[in-house]
């Protein structure tokens, strides 16, 4: 069976551009194939040296990724820093990373022009701390952001190297998985673009039956259509794309014929639109608030995790340790 693997930043909570673009398809991944989803908290010291209740926000994903329903029986979910054989490979693969390739990777120059105080060797070494994030599982597939693209040239490059120079064929070179393709783009509330946390125009799986009635009510409209069969202004749109995906076919098709006999009652979609998202987050944002307040769960299953994570890295560890030519190491 194949293996995936995919990174989750630990900022903010989760917004239904996040579970329509990503956690969906996690959810269906973890049945075909033997899928890792790590909390990357190492690399989030690469931004923030002092991360602010990092356990905390830890705690929120791993509660929002299981009440979106990851399995932690079916799928590999960890947190990072557990897992301390991710730092033994990402040594073995700095000690063969340039400076040149390095500083070329274009999210290293952004960050370097983003925070131009704090140009640090984690943000140089982002790659092959990715890159050993991945090949540490042996992942074949690995779900990413066309921004990753770059990334995931140098894991390749990364696990070839490897292969080169001690004259192995161990590491296999993994496929970047674009879900985008697959996936929806669900737009935001605010007339154009994406939904995303930094846009502020989010709809949080978390947010309760109020405040996703008071988002809907206040997104961008207009008077209406001037003609039957008028095409969409990108605002109205988004709106539509939203009720197609949240909204049953017939809810859909009833706003869409009003909308093209130029009869179109804004107010009679947003609420009926809001009552919608509300009816699909609730049994989410039930699951959530019940998660998050079982402390002891979220442990057993952050333990359960590191177990799984850590068994298999270690095995490529105790490998690559006989590859290069070291010992095992004594207490492993
Ligand atoms: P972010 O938290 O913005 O880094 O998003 C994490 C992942 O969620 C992205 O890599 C996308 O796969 C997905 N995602 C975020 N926002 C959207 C959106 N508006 N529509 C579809 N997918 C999204």
């Amino acid at each position: 069976m194949e293996t995936v693997l995919s990174g989750i930043r630990p900022t903010g909570n989760l917004h239904l551009g996040n579970y329509f673009g990503a956690v969906q398809s996690f959810v269906q991944l973890q049945h075909a194939y033997k899928c890792f989803f790590f909390i990357a908290d190492w690399h989030s010291l690469t931004t923030h040296p002092h991360p602010e209740n990092i356990r905390k926000s830890v705690k929120t994903i791993l509660a929002e990724y299981l009440a979106c329903g990851i399995d932690p029986e079916k799928a590999t979910i960890y947190v990072q820093s557990d897992v301390r054989e991710v730092c033994e490979l990402y040594l073995y693969l700095n000690m063969n990373a340039y400076l040149g390739e390095l500083e070329r990777v274009t999210s290293f120059k952004e960050k370097v022009r983003k925070q131009p105080d704090n140009i640090n060797a984690g943000l140089l070494t982002y790659p092959s701390l990715m890159a050993a994030d991945i090949i540490i599982h042996k992942a074949n597939k690995v779900p990413v952001g066309k921004d990753q693209e770059q990334n995931m040239e140098m894991a390749r490059k990364f696990a070839r190297r490897f292969n080169t120079i001690y004259e192995v064929a161990y590491f296999p070179e993994p496929e970047s998985f674009h879900l985008s393709e697959k996936a929806l783009k669900v737009p935001g509330l605010d007339g154009s673009g994406k939904m995303g946390k930094s846009e502020g125009n989010a709809i949080y799986l978390i947010d309760d039956e109020k405040t996703i009635r008071k988002k809907v009510m206040k997104a961008v409209t207009d008077s209406g259509p001037a003609l039957p069969g008028s095409e969409k202004p990108e605002p109205i749109a988004n709106l539509f794309t939203l009720m197609e995906i949240v909204s049953s076919k017939d809810t859909y098709d009833y706003f869409n014929g009003k909308y093209n006999a130029c009869e179109i009652r804004y107010g009679d979609l947003k609420k009926q639109l809001a009552a919608d998202i509300n009816t699909f987050c609730a049994p989410i944002r039930e699951r959530i608030t019940e998660l998050s307040s079982d402390e002891a769960y979220l442990d057993k299953i952050a333990r359960l995790g590191a177990e799984k994570a850590t068994e298999s890295a270690a095995r490529t560890i105790r490998e690559v340790r006989e590859i290069i030519g070291f010992r095992p190491a004594p207490l492993s």
